[in-house]
């Protein structure tokens, strides 16, 4: 009797899996109470090809708040709305070395520096069309579902939570709007904003998500366009030189593949034109990275060589 045949990917992940998963540094983050609450221990991935298949491990069905990586989605509808020039109007795309909070905007042009920090964010949560506070929601949420395929739902309490202990993000809202880089709708916008980190997905669907985007924009396992494709390279420009807060540099020049991780541990990982990578693993080091998603994707763009410049 031979052994069922088990499909190379799915043992690399669970090859990774095993490795990382005694790794037991860095602390989950606090600064959001509902995010405390969390189990350290939780760590899933996934792995979602251009041609639709799925292979995961771990707590791959955990669901968790999609937190910082939302920010990639909404910088693509708010292309979507606009186009490009219009957005680059209002939100830059220069890296910065500040952290992800940091009360700055461009010294010059008055613009927030990215759409992955999150007074970029905030003004490209600001773009997004609509009547009133709930069509604008609704086009959101539709947004999201075209990327994972299924409908997904706003968890209460972590909204609520970051509603209520926001005051950095409202502050910069209003700066904003007083250099006219967002319009009167602050607190519409800002209420949009917390829901869009508050999205509950899990790492499948992030690895859906990564897909679409390695897939030119075009979901793989439902076959619907989730954003017109040429956007997608200005989403994945930006996720390339900012996604991964503070080291997001050094990140390009280990792994050297757009990625954008989040606050609730959540990474998630674009292999242009081959496949999307989701990882859930709440501890986070110091520059807020998820610590065992790091060390999986370092150690699997090594291993087959995924750099984007690689050239052996
Ligand atoms: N909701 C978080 C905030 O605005 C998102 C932070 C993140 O994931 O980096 O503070």
């Amino acid at each position: 009797i031979t052994a069922p045949d088990v499909h190379p990917i799915q043992e690399v992940l669970n090859q990774v899996h095993e490795k990382y998963r005694s790794l037991n540094l860095g602390t989950p983050a606090t600064y959001i109470p509902e995010l405390a609450k969390t189990d350290p221990k939780l760590f899933g991935i996934c792995i979602v090809t251009v041609d639709g298949e799925q292979f995961s491990v771990g707590d791959a069905e955990q669901l968790f708040t999609i937190q910082s990586i939302s920010k990639v989605f909404v910088h693509g509808l708010a292309l979507e709305d606009h186009g490009r020039e219009q957005v680059l109007s209002k939100v830059g795309v220069e890296p910065t070395g500040d952290a992800f909070n940091a009360i700055v905007l461009d010294e010059q042009s008055k613009r927030p520096y990215n759409p992955m920090v999150n007074a970029g964010a905030i003004a490209t949560t600001s773009l997004i069309k609509g009547q009133g506070a709930s069509e604008r929601l609704n086009r959101m949420l539709a947004m999201f579902e075209r990327y994972i395929g299924h409908e997904s739902y706003i968890d209460m309490p972590t909204f609520m939570s970051e509603r209520t202990t926001g005051f950095r993000n409202r502050a910069m809202a209003y700066l904003m709007r007083n250099f006219g880089m967002i319009d009167d709708r602050i607190d519409e916008s800002l209420d949009l904003y917390f829901q869009q980190c508050s999205l509950m997905v899990n790492c499948c669907d992030l690895a859906t998500m990564a897909a679409t985007l390695a897939n030119q924009g075009k979901n793989p396992r439902t076959g619907v366009q989730a954003v017109p494709s040429r956007y997608v390279r200005d989403m994945l420009s930006v996720m390339y030189m900012c996604g991964m807060y503070n080291y997001s540099g050094e990140w390009a020049y280990r792994v050297g593949l757009p990625a954008k991780s989040g606050v609730s541990g959540g990474l998630m990982v674009v292999v242009p034109g081959r496949l999307g990578l989701g990882i859930f693993s709440p501890p986070l080091d110091e520059r807020g990275n998820s610590v065992r998603g790091v060390k999986v994707c370092e150690d699997l763009s090594e291993q087959f060589g995924l750099h984007l410049f690689e050239c052996e």
